[in-house]
């Protein structure tokens, strides 16, 4: 999974708390979901009570990592000095979540095209939890990427 320096760059992205990622590798960040061990439900962020049949018993999972884009928007509209255009969208992970999230790119956007997790450690030393940058944008090609 790709960290990207331009998404730090970036004045458009989702920025997510630590506590929605999993961190044993932190290089590679990745979303911290729940499956529910009743019903097999999964749900991001991690639930704490399952939204399908209310059960507790939830086992945190990484999130994949690649998707299918299910929809998009391209925006021409922002405030003063903001970059624009930018894209955001709904992405369908394998394992049953739909997220919305920022996009990397504007073009070549297209429904149901694979799509990779992009995220970037924000520094934000001042505040109490740590933060993320996280948007999704279109696989790279290069199989030797980190
Ligand atoms: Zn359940």
């Amino acid at each position: 999974m790709p960290t990207s320096a331009a998404i730090k760059s970036s004045m458009h992205h989702s920025i997510l708390p630590a506590s929605c990622f999993v961190l044993h590798d932190p290089k590679s960040p990745r979303l911290l979901g729940g499956r529910c061990n009743a019903c097999r439900e999964v749900s991001f962020p991690k639930a704490e009570v399952c939204p399908s049949c209310l059960s507790e018993d939830i086992t945190p999972i990484a999130l994949s990592t690649q998707g299918l884009l299910y929809s998009y928007t391209v925006l021409h509209l922002g405030k003063s000095g903001e970059i624009i255009p930018y894209a955001v969208g709904y992405v369908d992970l394998p394992e049953g979540v739909r997220l919305f999230s920022h996009l990397t790119v504007t073009k070549d956007l297209r429904p149901d095209m694979q799509v990779e997790f992009y995220v970037a450690k924000i520094d934000d030393d001042n505040s109490e939890e740590k933060h993320f940058a996280i948007g999704f944008g279109p696989v790279m090609e290069n199989p030797n990427h980190a």
